[in-house]
């Protein structure tokens, strides 16, 4: 059994090694049965009771070897002697995990001590934190059950009524973030995310050396990403980012050279190349708004096939193109200029992608396409900031981050707050390693995975 020199279970299980095989050879209590079972590691079982038809066990302990010490400083203090009325009120129960198919419920009345620094205060409690309901224990499997399950399921293992769980969850990840302040953030990303089915929204920003959410803020106004970073990072913070990579948003890119004046400002890749396929498909729909009955037959499912890249288009979807510059001159244009925008992140240098760039706007230009003429516009107006991309900085983290984020939010599918959904990102994005914030000693004993053969004695 896991546990210190001198601890009781390690003396009362030495029997299980030296072949003895009745359990009733165990010269343990009850209590100590109890102890070991749960594993309980900084506490005392000093009696019990299980109500199996409301299906609670309760459980009276005390702490082990960490007793009456100051919960500021940790040094022992001296016990205040309490009647047992005060005894009685200072009572308190905390939900610990659910074991053997009941709910577990661990109750003791924490005593008043005087410690030599801090005057009169009440003991520390080493199973759970300040103010917490529950035990560490609890929070730990909380928080990894709700990693990678739905809240509902994780309440189902948990034994706590679902409608609950998720105000326990976002109080558990709420004081585990108390205090967090961002930490070394050279290359940011500022990105959004809608959910309630695209009717709300939420900026997120990522830092893309560490692959991990920094902050999440709701709404995807100016207001919201101002409120970073102004009332989360400090000047000197703002003046150590180094890169600062975005879409074509004017919000963003605002926010960015207002804030962040010294910062690279690059243009997410994969945003820039999003925005010249919307203005392409704006050229097909274009020309399908205009096209007869008959003509709309032939530019059906054209979509999807001038969204894809060129190399990864098969034989046929190549003939519908080779076909298209004959019957849809414009259309065809537009996405021969959009597969040769592609080469510019090819480039070795940086000066050479410059001058491909600056030919492609002219022969975007030339081209007399209303939309793509729009993006090249915009292009022109951003033009450091494309130039960066080629840099190599992408909001590609961002995007693999985002596809986590929209599991998760798929997972919660009902009854998704605001709240709960910033908090679902820090526990499974966030850049707080939240479990390791709780001491092994209070986290769930993991079961060993054994063979059959090993069972059979
Ligand atoms: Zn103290």
């Amino acid at each position: 059994m896991a546990g210190k020199k001198g601890c009781p279970d390690t003396r009362d299980f030495a029997g299980a090694n030296s072949g003895r095989r009745s359990v009733m050879t165990f010269k343990s209590s009850t209590d100590k049965l109890l102890r070991t079972l749960l594993g309980f590691k900084n506490l005392l079982v000093t009696g019990h009771e299980l109500l199996p038809r409301k299906g609670v066990l309760w459980l009276a302990v005390k702490p082990y070897k960490n007793g009456a010490c100051c919960p500021h400083c940790g040094r022992r203090g001296k016990i205040i002697k309490r009647s047992r009325k005060q005894v009685a009120r200072a009572s308190r129960t905390w939900r610990d995990l659910p074991a053997g198919g009941v709910a577990t419920a661990i109750t003791y009345s924490p005593r008043e001590i005087t410690c030599e620094t801090h005057g009169r205060v009440q003991e520390d409690i080493p199973w759970a934190a300040k103010h917490s309901r529950t035990t560490l224990r609890f929070d730990f499997q909380m928080m990894r059950l709700c990693k990678v399950m739905t809240q509902k399921e994780a309440a189902a293992q948990l034994g706590v009524p679902a409608s609950t769980l998720a105000e326990m969850l976002h109080r558990c990840v709420g004081r585990y973030r108390e205090g967090h302040k961002v930490r070394g953030l050279k290359k940011l990303g500022i990105d959004e995310i809608s959910y309630k089915r695209g009717h709300r929204y939420l900026t997120i920003v990522y830092d893309l050396d560490r692959s991990h959410v920094v902050w999440v803020g709701e709404g995807k106004g100016r207001k919201t990403i101002d409120r970073f970073f102004n009332e989360v990072m400090s000047a000197g913070q703002r003046a150590r980012v180094e890169a600062a990579c975005c879409d074509m948003s004017r919000t963003y890119i605002g926010a960015i050279e207002d804030h962040l004046p010294k910062a690279l400002l690059v243009l997410d890749r994969f945003h820039v190349i999003k925005a010249l396929n919307e203005s392409v498909d704006e050229v097909r729909k274009e020309v399908w708004r205009a096209a007869s009955k008959a003509e709309r037959k032939g530019l059906k499912g054209l979509r999807f096939i001038i969204l894809k890249n060129k190399k990864n288009r098969t034989r046929r979807e190549h003939k519908v193109m080779a076909e298209l510059t004959h019957t849809q001159r414009q259309v065809a244009r537009a996405c021969e200029l959009k597969d040769e925008l592609s080469h510019f992140w090819t480039y070795s240098n940086p000066s050479n992608a410059e001058k491909f760039l600056k030919a492609w706007k002219k022969r975007v230009k030339l081209s007399r396409i209303g939309p793509l003429k729009k993006f090249a516009r915009t292009l022109e107006a951003h033009w450091d900031g494309v130039m960066a991309s080629w840099t190599g900085i992408t909001n590609a983290v961002a995007e693999g981050l985002n596809r986590v984020i929209r599991m998760a939010k798929n997972r919660a599918s009902g009854y998704l707050s605001t709240d709960n959904f910033a908090n679902m990102i820090y526990l499974i994005a966030g850049d707080l390693d939240l479990p390791g914030q709780i001491e092994a000693i209070n986290r769930p004993r993991i079961i060993k995975p054994l063979h059959h053969q090993t069972l059979c004695r």
